[in-house]
């Protein structure tokens, strides 16, 4: 018998929200010995599977078809392109966003997990209700994720959210889009691939705040030269719309736009709501999200929160360790901390942009002596026509020790090339381990070890 059983809770761990980090802990507990339940107030799969990464990584493969269908017409293939059908794609990708979902659900029960339905809230250090049902237990994880957030603009309701962006039934002909972090620079390039028009509003002059600026304005002069248009220094000031659908979006300084979408992609929130924190006293921080130690562990010693409802790093492999760290420490006598450093990512924009380890900008502001070495090519396979889709690569080495502190790389394929990379900077590999290294010829990986001179 379990040790929460023997202490007379229905469970020993009872978990709230079936995404990635819930479902994580949650076979990762009961594998563990421990007696788990989870609910979920949806379908089984959280954010990534059901609104985010999948669903987004499938439309960025759709879209993608037009650059490979022009880049076959250098190789000789006679291509006739008759369109793209949004709504099979839409249907077919639906289909397959339920088989997942579905395999979520039955992975946990295989795992003999209680699998149950409905919205859980916190009621206490030790009990969950969904509706009018109590359920106990030892330990309790919050893991409910985060939801679309959107500043208060006139006309708000005209406009859709990421999650509403996947369910739209027609593609959009010229859209907005507002805001230039992961989600809007995603967006705009498998919108600017499908044939939209599509338009960026952000408020300062470059996207994805946070990365490399370099990188991300290697991949804005990209993205131009793609035919998305930016609006730079600039908000939505109100959106209506006329008899006819059109939006008529108001920008500062006189600047108006007539489109047929308006997508916000504004950033998102920890989806705190009618979860019952204050029953157990657990506290957020002044962006709503659930404070949580090192061990992830709440201000309530039995209540747990992993993944984006503590806004740590919103990213779904960081949510899956936080979860298993914590089922390792609470059954397996560990006593992990998530370690945040040399955490590869990548912007699926096109081309991608991947990243681990520090930017330019942190190694500066940590007062660190570095060297930077660069390549920017065109990639073989675009050589054949004229279309300047080009790579860019950077490398940042602290001089004292020689290690290699941070990679950045916009081009076709860096998220599976940085993904390599990340485990010689996890080692602690110095600019000479990458040199002795033997590149794989032709790719752009091998730009990586056959860096020789740093930038003056
Ligand atoms: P981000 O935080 O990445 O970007 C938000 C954008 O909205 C920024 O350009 C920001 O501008 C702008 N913004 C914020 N507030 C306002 C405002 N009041 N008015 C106008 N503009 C505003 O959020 P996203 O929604 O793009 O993505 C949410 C999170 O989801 C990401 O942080 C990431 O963790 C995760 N995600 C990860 C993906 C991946 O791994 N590939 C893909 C998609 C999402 P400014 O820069 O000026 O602050």
């Amino acid at each position: 018998m379990s040790k929460g059983i023997m202490d007379n809770y229905d469970f020993d761990l009872f978990i709230i929200g079936g995404g990635s980090g819930g479902v994580r802990s949650a076979r990762w507990a009961a594998n563990l010995g421990a007696k788990v339940a989870i609910c979920e107030e949806d379908r089984y799969g959280g954010t990534c599977v059901l609104r985010g990464c999948i669903p987004k990584k499938m439309m960025v493969y759709g879209s993608h078809f037009a650059d490979d269908f022009d880049t076959a017409k250098d190789f000789g293939w006679n291509i006739s392109v008759n369109g793209h059908d949004w709504e099979f794609f839409r249907e077919n990708r639906e289909k397959e966003l339920s088989r997942l979902s579905g395999l979520y659900s039955n992975m946990l029960e295989k795992s003999n997990v209680t699998v149950l339905s409905g919205k859980g809230k916190v009621t206490g250090p030790h009990s969950v209700d969904i509706k009018d049902k109590r359920y106990t237990a030892k330990n309790i994880i919050v893991a409910v994720g985060g939801r679309p957030w959107s500043p208060s603009i006139e006309g708000i309701e005209h406009t859709i959210n990421s999650n509403q962006f996947f369910e739209l039934k027609k593609r959009p002909e010229k859209v907005v889009i507002n805001g230039g972090g992961f989600i809007g620079v995603e967006f705009a390039c498998l919108l600017n691939h499908f044939g939209s028009e599509v338009h960026i509003v952000i408020r300062r002059d470059t996207i994805l705040r946070g990365f490399d600026n370099e990188a991300a304005a290697y991949l804005q002069k990209q993205m131009i030269a793609a035919g998305i248009t930016f609006h730079c220094h600039q908000n939505i000031l109100s959106v209506s719309k006329d008899s006819k659908d059109l939006l008529h979006l108001k920008l500062e300084k006189d600047i108006t736009l007539e489109v047929d979408q308006v997508i916000m992609a504004t950033g998102r929130e920890p989806y705190t709501e009618g979860l019952g924190l204050e029953a157990a006293n657990i506290q957020v921080d002044e962006a709503g999200a659930v404070k949580v130690n090192e061990f992830s562990q709440t201000t309530c010693p039995s209540i747990y929160a992993v993944g984006d409802v503590t806004n740590r790093m919103n990213l779904t492999p960081v949510a899956l360790q936080e979860g298993m760290l914590v089922a390792e420490n609470l059954y397996n006598k560990k006593n992990w901390k998530m370690n945040y450093e040399h955490i590869p990512a990548a912007v699926f924009s096109q081309p991608p942009l991947s990243t681990v380890g520090m930017t330019e900008e942190q190694v500066k502001e940590k007062g660190i002596s570095y060297d930077v070495y660069t390549s920017e090519f065109r990639p073989l396979k675009y050589t054949l026509g004229d279309r300047q889709i080009r790579t860019f690569m950077k490398m940042i080495v602290e001089k004292s020790s020689g290690k290699v502190v941070g990679l950045h790389m916009v081009g076709d394929d860096a998220p599976e090339i940085i993904q390599g990379f990340a485990v010689a900077l996890k080692a602690g590999a110095t600019k000479d381990d990458f040199d002795q290294t033997i590149g794989i010829h032709p790719s752009s990986a091998e730009e990586f070890v056959t860096m020789k001179t740093p930038r003056k």
